[in-house]
């Protein structure tokens, strides 16, 4: 086994101490928004609607400015268990991607027959989100600066200029050292279009003033606990507060347990971990370059994400996947300070001239990985109800396509998006537990020691490929 370029070059754990040393355990993003966006009324009682939407994240969201643009004269509703953003989508890292099938190499596994028109509606998918933040002038910090993924060990650096996509752009060290100066990396993909970064809080709370705007009546604290229905009568939603009666209903609740139990097992809950920095010095700032403020990550199977903010923090995520036996979801799974120490030392090791700046804010939160690794569509009572979730890592701008999908399929449209295989087809279930640990534990494991030996996959990662059954965050 190979010691990987973090291993060999760790930093001081004096540097790691202090840069965590006054760190808040809280999420900046949401931190940034606290007592300058809407608060939204908890559910009054009963209601009878035309269009129910569970889940107030950007899949929810985007699906309710979808039917209410196209049905103004529906009642929509759409209700969150607790406040509009605060899970997965007001706490990630912000990078709002074209890819829609989780990259396009687990399309070209998946679907090869649909690698062009998978990327081809990804551009159509981010363009659409770029024009609506314009149009709508929503202050979401959006910044369409491309993508940029680097090879930080010499057998990454065949892994470069594998994309069919004429707009990638393959780096030497040198080149991409002048967009980001770091002594780990050897060369580099520049993907231009690839990627917005945003302000994840601030696009949510956007979505939902804009939704509120329409017409959308929004409905905080409202957990919906159980859901009934048939083809033939409405559905009904309970909550605690009173029950909501639907002609229609859309479920967009990611990595919670579904509302329909046919889906329970086709995600998981993994944990993901991110650190914020302090804003960077003019002087710190220009020791690592990244003038073009491109969205930063790197190549091995743990992997790590970058990005600057408005206010010029680095954001710095990733590496560790961690699913914890049960799948439940629980605010003490946020604070793993070893996986924290870990992301600081490896910031440390890509950015050594940056010894001494201040870790501001750490935090975690669940990322509804599927089997797949790209959202699934369900449907039940003869399509009354529409399901998705399995966005893996990468649903920031995957969910705006989800949302057209679920609104072509309301309408009863025959589109391009419907007929795609990748929306037809569901991927395979998790297995219950014990299983799912020891499944999960194994993949894990199989990754690390990838990571050690030049990237080799070993027998139990090519088994599961040949099956078409993945685990990544
Ligand atoms: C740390 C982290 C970093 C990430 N980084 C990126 C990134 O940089 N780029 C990217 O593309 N993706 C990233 N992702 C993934 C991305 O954030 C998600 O795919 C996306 O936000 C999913 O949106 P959603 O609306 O489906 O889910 P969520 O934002 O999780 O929303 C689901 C909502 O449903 C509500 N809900 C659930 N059950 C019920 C119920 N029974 N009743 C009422 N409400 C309910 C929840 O309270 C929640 O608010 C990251 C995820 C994490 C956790």
């Amino acid at each position: 086994m190979e010691p990987t370029i973090f291993e060999t070059h760790r930093p001081a754990a004096k540097i790691i101490d202090e840069s965590l040393a006054d760190t808040r355990l809280s999420c900046f993003w949401i931190d940034d928004v606290e007592g300058k966006v809407e608060t939204y009324p908890a559910l009054p009682g009963d209601l009878r609607v035309d269009d129910a939407i569970v889940g107030g994240g950007f899949a929810g969201l985007w699906t309710a400015i979808k039917l209410k643009s196209e049905n103004p004269d529906r009642r929509i509703v759409l209700i969150e268990a607790k406040r509009v953003g605060w899970a997965a989508s007001g706490r990630n890292g912000g990078f709002c991607e074209a890819s829609i099938s989780h990259g396009e190499p687990n399309a070209e596994a998946r679907w090869p027959d649909e690698v062009g028109i998978l990327r081809r509606l990804g551009y159509e998918n981010l363009d659409a989100i770029e024009s609506f933040v314009k149009e709508h002038d929503l202050d979401v910090d959006f910044e369409r600066n491309g993508a940029l993924a680097v090879a930080n060990e010499p057998y990454q650096l065949e892994w470069l200029g594998e994309s069919d996509d004429p707009d990638v752009e393959t780096l030497d060290a040198a080149g991409v050292r002048r967009r980001i100066n770091s002594p780990t990396f050897l060369g580099g993909d520049f993907a231009p279009r690839e990627n917005a970064n945003v302000h994840p809080a601030k696009l949510a709370h956007e979505l939902a003033r804009h939704a509120a705007g329409l017409g959308v009546e929004i409905y905080e604290q409202t957990p919906v606990k159980q859901m009934e229905g048939s083809a033939e009568a409405p559905i009904r939603l309970t909550t605690d507060r009173g029950v909501v009666t639907a002609e229609r209903a859309a479920l967009c609740t990611n990595a919670f347990p579904s509302l329909l139990k046919r889906y329970r097992f086709h995600t998981v809950p993994v944990y993901d971990y991110v650190l914020m920095t302090e804003p960077l010095t003019d002087g710190q700032l220009a020791a690592i370059g990244w003038e073009g403020r491109e969205g930063l990550s790197d190549l091995a199977n743990q992997f790590h994400y970058s990005r600057l903010t408005k206010d010029n923090r680095i954001l710095w995520g990733g590496y560790d996947a961690v699913y914890h036996a049960g799948g439940r979801i629980r605010p003490e799974y946020e604070d793993r300070i070893e996986t924290h120490r870990k992301l600081a030392s490896h910031f440390f090791t890509t950015f050594p001239q940056l010894a001494g700046i201040k870790f501001t804010h750490r935090w975690a939160g669940a990322i509804d990985s599927s089997t797949r690794f790209c959202a699934f569509f369900g449907q039940a009572y003869g399509g009354r109800v529409q399901h998705v979730a399995g966005f893996t890592g990468l649903g920031v701008g995957a969910t705006h396509f989800a949302a057209d999908v679920i609104a072509d399929r309301f309408a009863g449209r025959v589109t391009e998006r419907t007929e795609l295989q990748m929306v037809r087809e569901m991927p395979l279930p998790f297995p219950p537990e014990p299983a799912a640990s020891i499944g999960v534990n194994m993949f894990r494991w199989s990754f690390d020691r990838a990571d050690h030996n030049r990237g080799k996959r070993n027998v139990f990662l090519k088994a599961m490929d040949a099956i078409g059954f993945g685990f990544d965050s």
